[in-house]
């Protein structure tokens, strides 16, 4: 329902909450959904809930949709530990971190990984994060090998099924289960 979409005609219903009379036509005030009592013969409109930006601080957990070589897409499913269905998608930009001196560039995030990051910037609307402190980053992964779960073998995840390891930017509580959104 649109402002202005007709609900009813007033022979019929009484206008509710968020609607209105108009002419013999029951017109809804507010985007949303219909709502008829017709113990009432009212009919309303619940507002739809316009789901809220996250803002800069808070802490949002998701799943990577895409990972490239110098940013990857997180769909985000907590906000600051609250579920959304709002469908948010925000932004890492991979540093480059430079390890050992061996100039090789290190893996933060893969596709499909479980991430916990932070809001650092949501100029136009984009949605951007950092995984940089210590509770930030992965905290559940498959083994890209053979898909099991990895667990937490002193800094590195491990396969228990078929022994591959992995290299990630790990959250200090990964592999703990439950995971904490
Ligand atoms: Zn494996």
């Amino acid at each position: 329902m649109l402002p202005g979409d007709a609900l009813a005609v007033s022979e019929e219903f009484l206008p509710g909450k968020n609607a209105y009379d108009a002419d013999g036509t029951i017109r809804a005030l507010l985007m949303g959904t219909p709502v008829r009592d017709l113990a009432q013969r009212e009919v309303g409109v619940k507002p739809v809930v316009v789901a809220k930006l996250p803002t800069v601080g808070d802490v949002v957990t998701g799943q990577i949709e895409t990972a490239q070589s110098s940013v990857s897409n997180l769909k985000i499913y907590y906000v600051n530990g609250a579920p959304t269905s709002a469908g948010f998608v925000g932004l890492i930009f991979l540093r480059e971190e430079r390890g050992g001196g061996r100039g090789m560039r290190r893996t933060q995030v893969k596709l499909g990984d479980i991430v916990r990051a932070k809001v650092i910037s949501t100029v136009n609307a984009m949605i951007h994060l950092s995984i940089g402190e210590p509770h930030l980053g992965v905290i559940a992964t498959l083994c890209s090998n053979c898909g099991s779960p990895l667990s937490d073998e002193g800094g590195r995840a491990r396969c228990n099924n078929c022994g591959n390891q992995e290299d990630r930017k790990f959250a200090d509580d990964f592999g703990r289960q439950p995971i904490q959104p």
